[in-house]
């Protein structure tokens, strides 16, 4: 086959323990931490999760500098832990969302908050407020078997050169790791390069130039990334 030209390099994300990681999609999950909807007497699953996407090469590693990006004012940081998995299928057991885990990373779900909330209000699609690009910074992926007990007694921290935004336990998801596969699963096939961001917690917020951002999730490789001039 001949290409009409170059095709673009394909997205990869560092392994912790060596080698790449190739992307195939990024699914994200809607608002997934709700602390106050149980405490109200609510049921925070009465209604299924929300679920948007970003494209393959929005993902960004470690250590970069992100270009404040163009079209918004209100640029907002979003923590969140990233599933990465190694197979996948429709309609997936419990058992069978444990297995399609390949590992987990920690990844910030960067939001063009003015967008997303003029598209809330006219009803209108969420991509230019979710997937633009460099929208998906990603640290290395800590493989399953040595992630040990992080979703149960993982806790998830972002800081803003130097000062906590955010910080919650991963056990406070509405949903879980694992449940999220399920429901996506529903309604596409995962397959092995996928990414799942899983939701933030309460603390998001704008950043500006030289803004130094830093998710640390237990024991997952530290995500840490710079913003840079605007484009
Ligand atoms: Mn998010």
């Amino acid at each position: 086959m001949t290409f009409a030209f170059e095709p673009a390099p394909r997205p990869v994300i560092a392994v912790e323990d060596g080698g790449e990681f190739p992307v195939r999609r990024i699914f994200c999950i809607g608002r997934n931490y709700a602390d106050h909807v149980r405490e109200m007497g609510g049921d925070p699953k009465a209604d299924p999760p929300v679920f948007f996407s970003k494209p393959a090469d929005s993902v960004v590693a470690s250590g970069a500098t992100i270009a404040y990006p163009q079209a918004t004012s209100d640029f907002h940081h979003e923590g969140e832990l990233v599933i990465a998995l190694k197979s996948g299928g429709r309609n997936l057991s419990a058992a069978a969302a444990q297995e399609a885990i390949f590992g987990f990373a920690a990844g910030c779900d960067l939001t063009r908050r003015d967008l997303q909330a003029a598209a809330k209000k006219a009803g209108a699609p969420w991509d230019a407020s979710k997937g633009f690009d460099q929208s998906a910074p990603i640290a290395p992926i800590l493989r399953r078997e040595a992630a040990g007990a992080l979703l149960d007694k993982g806790r998830l921290k972002l800081s803003v050169n130097g000062e906590m935004r955010q910080d919650a336990p991963l056990s406070t998801m509405i949903w879980s790791a694992p449940e999220i596969l399920m429901e996506l699963s529903k309604l596409f096939e995962l397959k092995a390069g996928d990414l799942v961001f899983t939701g933030t917690p309460a603390g998001v917020g704008p950043l500006r130039a030289g803004d130094r951002v830093t998710v640390e999730i237990s024991a997952l490789p530290t995500l840490q990334f710079s913003i840079g001039a605007s484009i």
